[in-house]
């Protein structure tokens, strides 16, 4: 990873490029280097990081879609999804917003590292949590903490392309100071009709004035914010325990769950994914069944390894010498992707690859289980 860019680098950025169509390019799935073009101090502990390309590119994604980063911290890679905080109505450049987690590696290390200048790899965009694969007249938005960076986006964009959809936007925040966006949030509130804002805080500290909802949300506060939150899709995001309040809630009410959509920060793959990713049942099969091995290979590379059927594809690689990155490790974030040449193999994805891709052969490493001598392309 290069963290720093020097000032040649930077020089060779030609702003009069950026309106000239011929040159411009448009941002696909993959890898790509991308230049952190400013921070942005949110809260006490909230970042936004802004980037953009030297050549010029526009950064169209699906709003509410992530990016996944990839760094080398002390020596070692890792890789973290972060949602595109933006809005592709701005799109010569994208953000994220990241909040510090306590003891956390990379969201400390991006608050105290990552400058205006520095240069990182990202991978996508991908991602299913979005406005524009689940079109609706009327939503409602429901974020916590740092889950308002998809909805955000989402706002923005409806709220930048004068769209005529009705939302109503019900964000919860420990204290009022740790609103993100607040001072955004109420313009865009004042600004049009079909955007309703709702803050509410669970605590007020001396000193903070506050005369929004108090509380965590509850059912009350929802027919509040939205008495007819019944007729709207609904897109959710926040800690764990939020989202299990808002699901048990609309289940309670008989909410048809068809048009509810959340995004978890933190994986929670369904059942058959897990089943796939950690092999589970296969401890129980190699018990009772002798061991069939295939051979799987990378002739780019020249590797190749010796494996069990219904090895992880992605283990199998690590086996063969060849380290296909991976982020979130269940099929969500799409970093681990590669092509196959050939074999039979079985995949159970959550999300992080699109029916295109798996048409063109693409398959996630992560989430891949080896069924047959195979053939990648990494
Ligand atoms: C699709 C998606 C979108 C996301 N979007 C955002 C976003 O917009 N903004 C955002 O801020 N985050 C977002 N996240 C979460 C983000 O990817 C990271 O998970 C988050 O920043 C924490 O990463 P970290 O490296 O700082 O923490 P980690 O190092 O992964 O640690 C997480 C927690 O585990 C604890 N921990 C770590 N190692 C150990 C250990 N050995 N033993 C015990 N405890 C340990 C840490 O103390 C910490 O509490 C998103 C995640 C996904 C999957």
């Amino acid at each position: 990873m290069e963290n720093e860019v020097s000032v040649s680098d930077l020089s060779v950025i030609n702003t009069s490029d950026f309106m000239n169509p011929m040159v411009t390019q448009i941002w696909s799935n993959g890898r790509h280097q991308v230049r952190c073009a400013k921070v942005i101090y949110e809260t006490p502990d909230v970042c936004t990081f802004t980037f953009s390309m030297n050549q010029p590119v526009l950064f169209f994604f699906k709003p509410g879609q992530f990016v996944t980063l990839e760094l080398e911290i002390d020596g070692e890679r890792v890789m973290r999804s972060y949602t595109i905080s933006s809005s592709p109505s701005i799109p010569y450049s994208f953000s994220i917003t990241v909040k510090r987690v306590p003891g956390g590696l990379v969201s400390n290390w991006l608050h105290d590292n990552l400058r205006s200048g520095d240069s990182i790899a990202v991978h996508g965009p991908v991602g299913d949590f979005n406005c524009l694969d689940h079109p609706a007249e009327k939503v409602l938005f429901l974020s916590g903490g740092v889950g308002i960076t998809p909805v955000m986006s989402m706002a923005r964009w409806w709220f930048d392309t004068d769209s005529p959809v009705d939302m109503v936007f019900a964000h919860s925040a420990r204290t009022p100071r740790d609103i993100i966006y607040a001072r955004e949030l109420e313009y865009m509130s004042t600004r049009v009709e079909n955007f309703k804002l709702h803050t509410i805080c669970e605590r007020t500290e001396i000193g903070q004035a506050w005369d929004g909802y108090r509380g965590l949300l509850n059912i009350n506060m929802l027919k509040l914010v939205a008495e007819d939150f019944m007729e709207r899709e609904i897109f959710c995001c926040g800690p764990a325990p939020y989202m299990a309040n808002v699901r048990d809630m609309l289940i309670a009410e008989g909410y048809d769950m068809s048009h509810y959509h959340e995004e978890s920060f933190f994986a929670t793959p369904k059942e058959d994914v897990i089943a796939a990713v950690k092999n589970a049942d296969l401890a129980e099969l190699e018990e009772s069944q002798p061991k069939q091995f295939v051979m799987v290979s990378f002739p780019e590379e020249g590797a190749s390894a010796e494996v069990a059927i219904g090895s992880n594809l992605n283990e199998a690689a690590a086996e063969a010498g060849v380290i296909i990155p991976k982020a979130c490790g269940v099929g969500v974030c799409g970093a681990c992707r590669v092509k196959v040449l050939g074999g039979d193999h079985e995949m159970v994805h959550n999300g992080g690859i699109t029916e295109e891709e798996i048409l063109e052969g693409y398959v996630l490493s992560c989430c891949t289980a080896v069924q047959g001598a195979m053939e990648i392309d990494y």
